[in-house]
């Protein structure tokens, strides 16, 4: 196993004063278990303090490093040097910003234009039912829990939106689908009719290829495409 890696990153760089956007090419040597995170700020300290990324959490929490590496949609703090090596099967990289939201600079999106697609389906509670524990905690059974905890574990990193062809086409896309899912197989939500009108919109379910892209870039292993799968389906117990 080799220690360390002699890297190519072609990198889409976006000057918003100067309206400019083209591919730059940087080498560098890096350490094997090294994060991509790592190597771009390796490249601000040792090559380009102008190039513009993004992070927060580090730990795959946090959906803010989300980048497009030779194809994909993935998240830089996750992936490490031998990992991308042995992935793509090469040492020369291609990143590029994702691509569901207007870049800001360089790989940096904003993220505020993401999240519009999962606020308007409103990602909680419009309007509770009736606790049958009147006066007590409103207990969910852990059998009703079981269909869609595993949605739950979204960070909304949006890289199975960027994956998704439809995105670019009117669809609210797979993690805002799976957002409403959630909350209508959730007990406490009454307001189902409401969701459904959405999910059966214009911008619904229904501009869904049935690919599985989302599935498979899923950062979180979640199967997004089971949910967006129930939303069309309209089964959701
Ligand atoms: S479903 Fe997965 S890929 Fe999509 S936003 Fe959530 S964590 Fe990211
Ligand atoms: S299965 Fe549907 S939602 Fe998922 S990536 Fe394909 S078209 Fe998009």
């Amino acid at each position: 196993m080799k220690e360390s890696y002699s890297l190519v990153f072609n990198i889409k760089r976006f000057d918003p004063e100067k309206g400019k956007s083209w591919m730059q090419t940087y080498r560098i040597e890096a350490g094997r278990i090294l994060r991509f995170t790592d190597v771009l700020r390796k490249i601000n300290k040792e090559l380009d303090p102008t190039l513009a990324w993004n992070s927060s959490c580090e730990h795959a929490q946090c959906g803010s490093c989300s980048v497009v590496i030779n194809g994909r949609p993935m998240l830089a703090c996750e992936l490490l040097v031998e990992n991308a090596v042995e992935l793509f099967g090469t040492t020369v990289f291609t990143i590029e910003p994702i691509g569901v939201a207007p870049v800001l600079r360089d790989l940096v999106v904003d993220l505020e234009k993401a999240y519009d697609r999962v606020h308007r389906i409103r990602p909680f509670i419009i309007r509770p039912s009736q606790n049958p524990n009147q006066g007590q905690e409103y207990r969910i059974s852990p059998r009703a829990m079981e269909g869609y905890l595993e949605a739950t574990r979204c960070i909304n990193c949006f890289c199975c939106a960027t994956a998704c062809m439809s995105s670019h086409r009117g669809f609210m896309g797979p993690n805002a689908v799976m957002a409403s899912v959630v909350r209508i197989m959730d007990p406490r939500e009454d307001a189902t009719d409401e969701r459904l009108q959405q999910l059966y919109s214009e911008e619904g379910v229904y501009r869904c290829h049935t690919s599985k892209a989302c599935s498979h870039v899923c950062p979180k292993e979640i199967d997004v495409a089971h949910f967006v799968a129930l939303a069309k389906e309209g089964e959701f117990s």
